[in-house]
């Protein structure tokens, strides 16, 4: 029997796919809404990709029944050769600067002189220091979504901005005043988190890619990227702080952020009410104290007149409204010398540029280190040895060298030269991959590298071995205890000669040894992120680890294998089949495995993650003598299948048991698999 005969026979299938489609768009919304707006997720990262995949199946199905607001959609659509230009309708206009309090008292003055007899209210927000973007919906739809370029017009850049999340590409009802709001525009900022950026950027300095100096310029990057695709990878965030619309008369801009807030849009994180300036600076104060302990960077407060009315009578004058004002927190900086620039050798053989500065206090700590972060970076800023420098650190990032102060440079500062030889004591030549910027030592025994790889072993986020940290790793590499991440297993043939040593013990000794023979037992994801293998990080050592289960079935993957894994890119897939194409990482893993290192999901793991029936759709008919329909349901349900109320040819299995209704009719006659109790029983026993 084929596919459309079935149609055929059963016409009604179509109408229960067409409403699990409405259903199943419905659910990823509101779950997109509760992660992204809310974050309280309320079902697991899993879940959700299931909901996902089953309506990406549907509407390939039913291709005409792809809507432009489906959540599938924010995937990202096809690449652009350049942006179209768009008008705004009112101006997008910027905010003047200020940075002291004399300039926030003159601000007030100058609207209550304008506004004269009257009472005025102040809203103070976070300036979240990303890129403005403005976002016009139609019908209840996201029509566009335009940057604010030169304030008048701007790039089209809708297909970007649908990947998203925190944006909704539709909204739901809402009626104020009994006035449905469906045609509107509103602004805010698009940025990234502190900490999304440093993983973006490190991710690109181990693939020796161009690494961008901070969140907004990563943020402003991606939303200029011609491949929709490619943005959907970046977890870009929005924050709203205008709402338009003809629709209603806004009475205050507090009450429009309520209505941004009810439409489903998220709102700034701390936005406040002032009724006079000793409540404007306490606000100021309070985030000039705290701003480090935000997991976005903002570079001030802004300070708007709340009246709607007020803000039209005080207009706008030369291009910035008059109603509204910036104060800028002074940038964490400071300048310094730069004595000299060292090389680090990373793990993987990367060579690293690094500023040895004379020490400056800096936002709570002394800096004498930053990194410079490849060749390029020093060449375009020319930042030469003996220049003032000016460094720079927000909140968890570390300290950077920003620019050179030109002013100051004196005759005798000198171009860096980058070396052609490794500085470890092989003094092997170094090589330039080809399009990437890093320099690389490729010595297989540089001594760098080791003593990198070895230290990465035993961190706290790998094999977490207590008391062998930096040093320690210094000095037995130098002993030649340990030639590479195998020998520390080996390390207690060495315990008579430890404990002679200088700050050693026959106590420190024995808790090193036990150290190391504790982390034998740690968790696979673990094992496979200690082993450094390239562009494999934490995250993907766990989606690696979860899938293949096990290391030989990781070792033989192939790279279609290895790419079909959801997560695992090109250049990942790439990197982990050559790895273990590795004779000598080979040898060490065997020597790992050997002496008893964990390479394997755990088997508490295996319990909670076991799959096996993921994808699989259950129908229950009848009654199971073994345990209770509900029973049933949640047996499933924990090896990763659903289970539906209704048979169509999508349905897996049909589980008949005594007395069967009509669903087991149904599926004699669609086909569908049946599997009576003790196939049942076989099937989620496996
Ligand atoms: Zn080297």
């Amino acid at each position: 029997m084929t596919d459309d005969k079935v149609i055929e026979f059963f016409p009604n299938t179509q109408k229960e796919d067409e409403k699990r489609i409405i259903e199943l768009k419905e659910l990823i919304k509101r779950h997109d809404k509760a992660y992204y707006i809310e974050a309280q997720p309320t079902i697991t990262d899993r879940e959700y990709d299931e909901l996902f995949k089953e309506l990406q199946k549907l509407e390939i199905k039913y291709p005409q029944l792809i809507t432009e607001d489906s959540p599938t959609q924010r995937v990202g659509g096809d690449s652009l050769k350049e942006f179209e230009r768009i008008a705004h309708v009112k101006a997008m206009l910027s905010l003047s600067n200020t940075y002291s309090e004399v300039e926030v008292r003159d601000f007030d003055r100058r609207v209550s002189e304008a506004l004269p007899g009257e009472d005025v209210k102040y809203v103070a927000e976070l300036k979240y220091d990303g890129v403005a973007l403005s976002l016009k919906y139609k019908h209840g739809k996201l029509d566009s979504a335009v940057t604010r370029g030169d304030g008048f017009a701007g790039d089209n850049i809708t297909e970007n901005v649908k990947t998203i999340k925190s944006i909704p590409l539709s909204i739901g009802d809402l009626k104020i005043e009994g006035k449905e709001i469906k045609n509107f525009e509103v602004r805010g900022e698009v940025y990234l988190t502190e900490q999304d950026f440093l993983r973006i950027n490190e991710l690109r300095e181990e693939a020796g890619e161009k690494i961008y100096a901070n969140p907004r310029n990563l943020t402003a990057g991606t939303l200029k990227l011609l491949d929709p695709k490619q943005v959907a990878q970046r977890p870009l965030k929005f924050v709203c702080y205008y709402f338009d619309s003809s629709e209603i008369n806004p009475v205050s801009h507090h009450e429009n952020i309520k209505i941004i807030k009810q439409l489903g849009f998220p709102i700034g994180e701390s936005i406040e009410l002032c009724n006079n300036l000793d409540d404007v600076f306490s606000f100021i104060d309070l985030w000039e104290k705290q701003r480090n302990t935000l997991p976005f960077q903002i570079d001030g407060i802004v300070l708007k007149v709340d009246s709607i009315k007020q803000q039209e009578i005080l207009g706008t004058v030369a291009r910035s409204p008059r109603w509204a004002i910036a104060y800028k927190y002074e940038a964490e900086n400071a300048q310094t010398l730069l004595n000299g620039i060292t090389l680090q050798v990373g793990r993987t053989g990367i060579i690293t540029p690094v500023a040895e500065l004379e020490p400056v206090f800096l936002a709570g700590s002394t800096i004498s280190r930053a990194t410079l972060h490849n060749a390029d970076y020093i060449s375009e800023r020319d930042i030469r040895i003996g220049d003032t420098v000016v460094i720079e650190k927000g909140g968890e990032v570390i300290p950077k060298v920003t620019k050179v102060v030109l002013e100051k440079r004196l005759p005798n500062a000198i171009e860096f030269k980058f070396p052609e030889l490794c500085p470890c004591d092989l003094k092997s030549p170094i090589s330039r991959l080809e399009g990437e910027v890093s320099y690389l030592c490729t010595h297989p025994e540089c001594p760098w590298q080791i003593r990198r790889r070895i230290e990465h072993f035993a961190s706290r986020n790998g094999m977490n071995i207590e008391g062998l940290g930096e040093k320690v790793v210094e000095q037995f590499v130098e002993l030649g205890y340990l030639k590479n991440v195998a020998d520390i297993y080996s390390l207690h043939q060495h315990r008579e000669e430890i404990k002679e040593l200088d700050r050693w013990g026959e106590k420190s000794t024995d808790n090193l040894l036990e150290a190391i023979e504790k982390s034998k037992d740690t968790s696979f994801h673990r094992v496979l992120f200690s082993l450094g293998i390239r562009f494999i990080g934490e995250g993907s050592a766990k989606i690696l680890a979860k899938q293949f289960k096990v290391l030989d079935k990781l070792k033989s993957a192939t790279i279609e294998e290895l790419n079909s894994v959801y997560e695992i890119g090109d250049k990942m897939a790439e990197s982990v089949f050559q790895f273990f194409r590795n004779d000598k990482e080979l040898e060490i893993v065997e020597r790992l495995r050997d002496a008893g290192v964990n390479f394997q999901l755990k088997e508490e793991e295996l319990v909670a993650k076991d799959m096996t029936l993921s994808g699989k759709t259950f129908v229950l008919t009848g009654e199971l003598s073994s345990m209770s329909r509900g029973e049933a349901k949640s047996k499933i349900e924990s090896l990763g299948g659903k289970v539906t109320g209704t048979v169509s040819k999508n349905t897996s299995y049909v589980v008949v048991g005594d007395s069967p209704g009509s669903k087991y009719d149904k599926a004699l006659k669609l086909g569908v698999q049946i599997l009576n109790e003790e196939q049942f029983l076989e099937t989620i026993n496996k």
